[in-house]
């Protein structure tokens, strides 16, 4: 089913997948491009904007969160799967490609731009967050993430929702045909060849037994006014954060948080 995140009012351009919050007690979704001229709301850490304005933003999204602890870390286009679940401040890991968690007030980020942020939750109790571009999408990314959210939350995959959020649509992502063998789909005829990975995702995730799964209805190349696109933009676009967290109790909230404070 294609559900589309909705702009959410704030001090920061964001998007969150609807009735998250209320329905499974997850807070998730993306931030935006937002409407400021040059590189808008860029978070990207390893991309081409000054540290210190990428590090404001970064502040900025903490504060408007309001969450005790951000994960975050550059991947890699790996397959490995993180358990977090204590800390406060930034967490940062180097060479993760995927978050587990079970303990709110922690969220766990990771930065996108085209490729598909995958949101797992079991309602209230764990979450998971992975960065799957084609290769996770071919290593198994997905089946390694889904193993650790069960092993962390103790339950079957019944109990698991599953979103495909902002990333690149079939139409807009033009690869070639090792791509196409790696995620399973067949690359007939002298291409060059078009994969929707989200379709590819969502298919392996109801052959792994996940059945509540939902798509974005967004696409980061042809909605590049609201969102970046590595491609689009031939690599010179910015990075958005796509978040999830079990969402923090009122004591877990942090009444201030000086700005520098990393
Ligand atoms: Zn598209």
């Amino acid at each position: 089913m294609l559900v589309a995140e909705a702009a959410v009012a704030g001090s920061i351009p964001r998007f969150e997948i609807p009735h998250w919050r209320e329905r499974l007690g997850v807070a998730a979704g993306i931030t935006g491009r937002g409407a400021d001229a040059g590189r808008g709301f860029d978070l990207g850490l390893w991309s081409q904007a000054p540290v210190g304005e990428v590090m404001s933003r970064w502040l900025a999204f903490r504060r408007e969160m309001g969450f005790s602890a951000v994960v975050l870390g550059n991947q890699v286009h790996g397959t490995e799967v993180m358990p977090i679940d204590s800390g406060c401040g930034w967490i940062q890991v180097e060479g993760i490609d995927g978050w587990v968690c079970t303990t709110p007030g922690i969220l766990l980020t990771i930065t996108v731009a085209d490729c598909v942020p995958v949101y797992l939750a079991v309602p209230r109790r764990a979450v998971a967050l992975l960065h799957a571009g084609w290769r996770g999408t071919a290593g198994g990314l997905l089946e390694r993430g889904l193993e650790r959210l069960l092993a962390a939350a103790r339950v079957d995959e019944s109990k698991v929702v599953m979103h495909c959020g902002v990333g690149i649509c079939g139409g807009c992502y033009e690869v070639g045909s090792e791509v196409m063998k790696g995620c399973g789909a067949a690359a007939e005829g002298p291409g060059p060849w078009h994969l929707d990975l989200r379709h590819t995702l969502a298919e392996q995730a109801k052959a792994l037994g996940i059945s509540d799964v939902t798509t974005s209805s967004w696409c980061s190349a042809h909605d590049r006014s609201f969102f970046y696109s590595h491609r689009a933009s031939r690599g010179s676009d910015g990075r958005m954060a796509a978040y999830s967290g079990l969402s923090p109790g009122p004591s877990r909230l942090l009444p201030t948080d000086l700005p520098g404070n990393i």
